[in-house]
């Protein structure tokens, strides 16, 4: 179930909702972002495609040297996306506090000249946008036949598997999407195990 933060969140900046995958995603700063839900954290994606190796080392070191100022639980840069945990304990971070991270963590990345429209998988601008494995991105919708150009290689590796764009979908927006149960690591990853049910419907019987 997506949290009231993320929910609000969602309403305020005119984002979507994904509710099997506990997340929301949409444009912010010209950036396309995913923020998913974790145990004691919150996951923020975007891709890092057409990002140069200098720049993405340059942003590395900006995450290491604010871990404790960002309250990050980790990161890890994978198959073009970056993934940011930010750790949360008794207290959820409020919309705002996702926001105003969004904020420097945007600032950032127009810093370092990442280009907003670069296709996920070749890194070539985009005018198409969708979800990649459940992670909003700009895309070609004919790169999903091609093998992803790794602009994260040079990053650490494991986190999210995208051996291939199966499942890219190509979406305007508010369509609903398929929810690939294999992504995301974001869940696993940094977290124990979270068995709890997302289904919260109950039938009502007449
Ligand atoms: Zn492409």
């Amino acid at each position: 179930m997506i949290s009231t933060h993320l929910t609000k969140l969602a309403q305020q900046q005119n984002w979507q909702t994904l509710e099997l995958e506990d997340s929301i995603y949409g444009l912010y700063n010209g950036y396309r972002f995913t923020v998913m839900e974790g145990k004691g954290f919150k996951a923020v994606f975007v891709s890092v495609a057409g990002i140069t190796a200098d720049n993405l080392s340059a942003l590395q070191s900006w995450l290491n040297s604010n871990t404790r100022q960002l309250k990050l639980r980790n990161y890890e840069l994978a198959d073009n996306f970056l993934c940011v945990r930010l750790q949360e304990s008794w207290k959820a971070r409020t919309a705002e506090q996702i926001e105003w991270f969004l904020a420097q963590l945007s600032g950032m990345l127009s810093q370092f000249e990442l280009p907003a429209d670069a296709c996920a998988i070749c890194g070539e601008a985009a005018d198409k946008q969708g979800l990649l494995h459940g992670l909003f991105c700009a895309l070609h919708p004919e790169c999903q036949d091609r093998e992803t150009v790794d602009f994260t290689r040079s990053g650490e590796t494991s986190g999210v598997s995208a051996e291939t764009a199966a499942d890219l979908a190509e979406t305007g927006a508010g369509a609903e999407q398929k929810n690939p149960d294999e992504l995301l690591a974001a869940k696993e990853q940094g977290a124990s195990e979270n068995p709890e049910p997302a289904d919260t419907e109950e039938k009502l019987n007449g």
